[in-house]
C-alpha cells in the first residue's frame, strides 16, 4: 500500500487507520472525505520532534492553513504544538473559532485589504507577514491607531526555481508574492520597515513552491536568505529573529513518487543553516516552516460510488462517479496525479484501464486518466487516495453540487467533522 496507515481486511475491503472504507461509505454516505487523525498527529510528530532535536530553541513548524481548513485541524494541530500560516480573514476566523491560539498564528497575503488589517490586528494575531509597501503602511498606522506595535516578517523573494509545476511555483523573482531580493527591492523595503515605528520587525519569510522532493531547493533558498539577512546586518545593524523557509515538501501520491524522510531533511537544513550562519558570521535564527500538504494529504482519502461503466469501442472506459472536479479540483486544475482504486476489492490485482470521470457538465472534469482498478459495477465504491491536501480547501459548489463531508477516524472511532452540505446550504445566499 500506498501509506502504512492503508490496508486491506479479510472482505478485501480498502481499510484507512484500521477502518473499514465500505463501511464508512455506508453510514455516512458518499462521496465523502475521509481523514485518518492518528496519521495527521504522527506527521505533526516528525516536524515538532525534529524541530525539537535539530532546530534552535524558538523554532517552530506552521501548518499551512490553506491545505485544509475547517475547524478540527486547527484543534489537531494545537494540541500537537504547531503553530499556523493563514492567508485570509476566512481563515483566521476559522482558527479562532476552534479557538486556536492565535499568538501562533502567522498572517499571509498579498493583498491585506484594509478590513482585513484591522480585523487581523484586533483578533490578536501573533505575526503579519507583509508582503508589500501599501501593507505595511496601513499597518504601521492601524497598530499606531491602537498604541501597539505589531510583530512582523517580511516576505521575500530568494528567486529559486524548485523544478516543480510552473503554476505553483512562487519563489521566482517574477511573483506576485514578496520583495526580490535580486533587483535590491528587498532591500529598500526592510530599511523603508525598520523606519515604520509600530511594526516590530522580526525576520524574513520566503516560500519556495511546492510538492518538492529534493531537499537542494531548500538548502539554496536558506543560503540566499542567509547571506541577505548577514549583508543586512552589517549594513543596517539589524539581524533577523526568525527565519521562515515556508512550506512544499513533497508528498507520495502515487507509487512511483518517492517517499520522503522529513526528520532527515529537516535535519541536513538545519547543518546546513548553521554552518551558513557561521560563515556570514551571523547568529542562527529561529526557523520557521510552513508544510501543509505533508501534514494532511496522505492522512485522507476520498470515497465515491459508481453510476455507470461506459466501454467506448475502440477509444477509452470511463467510470462515471458520484463526485466532481468540485470536491476534486486539482486533477481538473494541475493535472494532478492520484491513486485510485475499487476499494471492496483491494485485495484483487487490478487491471482495467479505465477514465475516472467526475459527475459535471465539463468534459474536463476527470478525476483521473487512464487508471488501473479492479473493474467496477455500478454501486462500487471507488477510492481516491491521499487526497487530504487542496481537495475540501479547495471545492466548490459548480453545477451546484453539494460538497462532501468530511469524518475524522481517531483510534479506530468515527466522527463527523464537516457535514454534508445540502441543496438549502447551496441556496443560503440567494435572497
Ligand atoms: C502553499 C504554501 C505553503 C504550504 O505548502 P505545502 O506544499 O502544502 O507544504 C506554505 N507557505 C506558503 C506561503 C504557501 O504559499
Amino acid at each position: 500500500m500506498l501509506h502504512d496507515n492503508l490496508g486491506v481486511n479479510e472482505q478485501g475491503h480498502l481499510t484507512i487507520g484500521g477502518v473499514d472504507t465500505l463501511a464508512l461509505a455506508e453510514k455516512y454516505g458518499t462521496p465523502l472525505y475521509v481523514m485518518d487523525e492518528d496519521k495527521l498527529r504522527s506527521n505533526c510528530r516528525i516536524y515538532t520532534s525534529a524541530f525539537a532535536k535539530y532546530m534552535p530553541s524558538g523554532s517552530m513548524p506552521l501548518f499551512a492553513s490553506k491545505s485544509l481548513c475547517c475547524k478540527r485541524i486547527y484543534s489537531v494541530i494545537d494540541s500537537e504544538g504547531m503553530g499556523t500560516d493563514l492567508v485570509s480573514p476566512g481563515e483566521l476566523y476559522t482558527a479562532s473559532a476552534a479557538g486556536f491560539e492565535l499568538q501562533k498564528a502567522f498572517f499571509h497575503g498579498n493583498n491585506k485589504t484594509d478590513a482585513d488589517i484591522e480585523y487581523a490586528v484586533d483578533s490578536g494575531v501573533g505575526f503579519f507577514i507583509i508582503d508589500n509597501r501599501e501593507e505595511a503602511d496601513k499597518l504601521n498606522s492601524y497598530a499606531a491607531s491602537k498604541g501597539i506595535k505589531q510583530k512582523a516578517l517580511l516576505r521575500l523573494t530568494p528567486g529559486i526555481d524548485p523544478h516543480t509545476h510552473a503554476k505553483i511555483s512562487t519563489g521566482k523573482v517574477d511573483s506576485k508574492f514578496g520583495t526580490a531580493i535580486e533587483t535590491g527591492q528587498a532591500e529598500q523595503f526592510i530599511a523603508y520597515v525598520l523606519g515604520l515605528s509600530n511594526i516590530d520587525l522580526r525576520g524574513y519569510h520566503c516560500h519556495i513552491g511546492s510538492q518538492i522532493f529534493d531537499i537542494a531547493p531548500f538548502t539554496d533558498a536558506a543560503d540566499i536568505m542567509l547571506d541577505f539577512a548577514g549583508f543586512i546586518n552589517k549594513k543596517y545593524g539589524y539581524m533577523c529573529e526568525y527565519l521562515n523557509l515556508g512550506g512544499g515538501f513533497g508528498v507520495r501520491y502515487v507509487e512511483s513518487d518517492p517517499d520522503i524522510d522529513i526528520d532527515a531533511n529537516i535535519k541536513a537544513v538545519s547543518e546546513h543553516i548553521s554552518g551558513r550562519c557561521a560563515a556570514n558570521a551571523i547568529p542562527v535564527p529561529k526557523i520557521l516552516m510552513e508544510p501543509g500538504r505533508s501534514i494532511v494529504a496522505d492522512a485522507g482519502l476520498t470515497l465515491y460510488t459508481v453510476g455507470s461503466v461506459k466501454e467506448i469501442t475502440g477509444f477509452k472506459n470511463y467510470v462515471s462517479i458520484d463526485g466532481a472536479m468540485t470536491d476534486h479540483p486539482r486533477s481538473a486544475l494541475h493535472q494532478s496525479p492520484y491513486t485510485v482504486l475499487n476499494a471492496g476489492r483491494a485485495d484483487v490485482r487490478p487491471d482495467y484501464v479505465c477514465t475516472v470521470a467526475g459527475r459535471c457538465c465539463e468534459s474536463g472534469d476527470l478525476i483521473q486518466e487512464d487508471v488501473k482498478i479492479v473493474k467496477p459495477a455500478r454501486g462500487d465504491v471507488i477510492a481516491v487516495l491521499v487526497t487530504g491536501a487542496y481537495n475540501h480547501a479547495m471545492a466548490m459548489t459548480y453545477n451546484k453540487v453539494p460538497r462532501p463531508a468530511m469524518v475524522f477516524l481517531k483510534d479506530g472511532k468515527d466522527s463527523l467533522a464537516v457535514r454534508r452540505e445540502t441543496y438549502a446550504d447551496l441556496m443560503a445566499l440567494d435572497v
